[in-house]
């Protein structure tokens, strides 16, 4: 990206009192223009707790639906109008309802990473990092978990006295790490501690000496004492981590996991947000209200 390129955004946004926030899986140009970089839920809340009158979240879309959603009088913005999140697009919510029909006495816990129209038709929602804590404080015995079937394993497992009904979905970056590729690293860098996302398989978590989300692996680094990391998530973290922590030796289990529809973000789509030459996002407002309701629930 030029200076010039990254001037015009910055002048433009302070114009038009405009927030650019990107997710930690977004490439470093993007992060270089950003306001503030997190992980998907603390975009969203701090979408909500500033004076901003424009949102341009570079993410993917459950993270644009999820900021106006707690946002609703602000205008979001999703620079790459066609970036998804193939795991949010497993489930439906007429899924949800068919699963509620079979379990009617369980409470539906929705991941954040899904639609707006997941998160209306679910009792609650839950991020990586709060997901065990929330399940273990709801009263329901009965639990049904969407869409990350890794996610909701880990949860039943933390839960023992639970019973979580699964949905098959899953991060296809995520599920592509194996046993084979946390095993090769670990006996490659037998010293280095393996930090991984709980969107990974169980038979990659049984062998991590830290499972957090993404923001808490990258906390997790910065605060360790050891000299070497095993990173078992999205490239996005391991750039961050090279680049602050250059002391240190960080490497990626097996090949480098790529999320490709965080990846189409462009800071020229951020340009063309601030100028107007992109369609605000806007939800259905019943859903909005529904799902701004789980949202909440899992905030209280
Ligand atoms: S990394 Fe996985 S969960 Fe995150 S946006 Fe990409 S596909 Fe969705």
């Amino acid at each position: 990206m030029t200076n010039e390129l990254k001037d015009e955004i910055r002048c433009l946004a302070k114009e038009k009192n405009a927030l650019i926030l990107a997710h930690y899986y977004q490439s470093l140009d993007v992060q270089a223009v950003a306001d503030k970089v997190g992980d998907s839920f603390a975009l969203a809340k701090y979408a909500k707790s500033n004076s901003a009158d424009i949102i341009v979240l570079c993410g993917v879309r459950f993270m644009a639906e999820s900021a106006k959603i707690l946002a609703p009088t602000k205008k979001v913005y999703l620079p790459a109008e066609n970036a998804g999140c193939p795991m949010a697009d497993m489930v439906t919510p007429e899924d949800v309802l068919m699963l509620r029909a079979e379990h009617p006495d369980a409470a539906v816990v929705c991941y954040v990473n899904s639609s707006a129209a997941v998160k209306a038709v679910s009792d609650i929602c839950c991020t990586s990092s709060s997901a065990v804590e929330l399940v273990r404080g709801l009263p329901e015995r009965e639990i049904i978990f969407v869409p990350d079937q890794n996610l909701g394993r880990f949860v039943a497992e933390k839960c023992p006295d639970k019973t979580v009904h699964l949905f098959d979905g899953y991060c296809p970056t995520h599920h592509k790490i194996r046993e084979s590729d946390i095993l090769e690293a670990k006996a490659l860098h037998p010293n280095a501690l393996a930090l991984v996302h709980p969107e990974c398989r169980t038979e990659v978590l049984n062998h991590a000496d830290y499972i957090g989300s993404t923001a808490g692996i990258i906390d997790y680094a910065l605060a360790s004492p050891a000299d070497e990391f095993l990173i078992g998530t999205e490239i996005g973290v391991l750039e961050i981590l090279q680049r602050d922590i250059p002391n240190k030796r960080v490497y990626s289990i097996g090949a480098t996991f790529t999320c490709p529809n965080m990846k189409k973000t462009r800071p020229e789509d951020i340009l063309a947000c601030l100028k107007g030459e992109r369609e605000e996002l806007i939800l259905d407002p019943e859903e909005q209200r529904l799902a701004r309701l789980a949202l909440e629930r899992m905030v209280a």
